[in-house]
């Protein structure tokens, strides 16, 4: 999911700028919506019935998703949705801030002990107050008292999200660098997500890989909107991670940039403290050379976690998987989401769908990645990130 989907609402002006911010990006709406609000629109079913048309071998790994939106009140249903997928644990990036949202999430998680590990959110509208930076960081550090494990940036930091004079706040902000710090600190991981995907600054007609998602959402699109490039911004993404060796970065959708896999490899081979996941990006990585994104999985395997996006209100709402059409996944839809990241990863099969046909009209294949590389982009690497059993 998108941009801020967990602000708190404070004074009237902190409204004002929060609303000013969200105006300049639609992104953020439809986040909200989904998640804090808790608009599914209803019908789509969890149950998954037998695959079809699968080769995914019958061999189960433990899965670690460090990708995920849900709220306390969707709790049940989401520990249900993981019992069902074999899913040990996951991370809730919809965490909130100790000014709202914070506790009730670590309360609910505190219920499931280990299956649900929560990320404080970045306070955007502390942006608000001159001394936002210092403002976010002591936020960060009450989180992680209360029992937070990580800090989540939405992409809102680099496309709109402003000081109270109007001027924009880079990736790479100096101000925000008490932030950073202090997640390096307290050794919570940073998961960012920063532009992507780089089809949103396109026309959106034929030639737009996402034309189909920007239809049914056109708040989604930036193009010709006032911010920067899709470049400019990773090169801020990548000033901010070079400036802080020693916090451990989690690039989200495979790096910010899954339609260059050239430019990641490189970034994570200049980085050692830059992981990246592979939340709703199996689409684009399906594009590419299999036996290039295989070599890159291999060379990456240490630093690569899984990740995929899921969305979980309460019932009766649609899952939200990666995306969002303008109607409820149908329960073949919610299979194939979770069917077709398996087959990409575990099977060299060709021309498949991807799990989020919204997301590009084509087809995939796979590139089966040998068993213990998968055990470690599935467990071992986030387990061993999050200090899990
Ligand atoms: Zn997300």
């Amino acid at each position: 999911m998108s941009l801020a989907e967990d602000a708190p609402i404070g004074s009237a002006r902190r409204r004002r700028v929060r609303a000013s911010v969200l105006a300049a990006i639609g992104l953020a709406v439809a986040a909200l919506v989904v998640v804090a609000v808790g608009l599914f629109a209803p019908g789509g079913g969890d149950v998954a019935p037998a695959a079809a048309g699968s080769s995914a071998p019958a061999r189960r790994f433990e899965i670690i998703d460090v990708h995920v939106h849900t709220t306390p009140r969707a709790q049940p249903r989401l520990l249900e949705l993981m019992r069902q997928r074999g899913i040990q644990s996951v991370v809730n990036l919809s965490g909130g801030t100790p000014l709202s949202g914070l506790d009730e999430q670590l309360a609910a998680a505190a219920r499931a002990p280990g299956k649900v590990i929560v990320f404080t959110t970045l306070a955007y509208e502390e942006a608000a107050f001159e001394d936002y930076g210092s403002r976010m960081a002591e936020l960060v550090r009450v989180a992680h008292a209360r029992g937070a494990r990580g800090l989540k940036i939405a992409k809102v930091l680099g496309l709109a999200m402003a000081t109270r004079d109007g001027r924009r706040i880079p990736v790479d902000d100096p101000e925000l660098d008490p932030v950073f710090a202090a997640a390096g600190e307290l050794g919570m991981p940073v998961a960012i997500h920063t532009g992507d995907p780089e089809a949103f600054w396109l026309p959106v007609n034929d030639s737009n890989p996402r034309k189909e998602e920007l239809e049914a959402h056109p708040a989604w699109s930036i193009y010709r909107r006032r911010v920067p490039s899709f470049e400019a911004l990773l090169g801020e993404l990548e000033v901010r991670i070079a400036r802080h060796p020693k916090t451990t970065f989690i690039s989200v959708h495979f790096g910010n940039a899954a339609e260059k896999p050239d430019y990641v490899a490189g970034l994570l081979r200049r980085y050692p403290n830059l992981y990246i996941d592979t939340a709703a990006r199996i689409p684009e990585l399906g594009r590419h050379d299999p036996s290039a994104m295989r070599a890159f999985f291999i060379e990456f395997q240490d630093r690569i976690l899984y990740g995929s996006d899921l969305g979980v209100g309460p019932a009766p709402t649609p899952l939200f998987l990666g995306s969002q059409g303008r109607t409820a996944p149908t329960a073949a839809e919610v299979e194939r989401f979770f069917d077709a990241t398996r087959r990409y990863f575990e099977t060299d099969d060709k021309n498949f769908d991807h799990p989020t046909p919204i997301q590009g009209n084509w087809k995939i294949a796979g590139i089966a990645l040998p068993p213990d590389v998968l055990a470690k982009v599935y467990h071992h690497n986030a387990a061993r990130l999050l200090a899990l059993e």
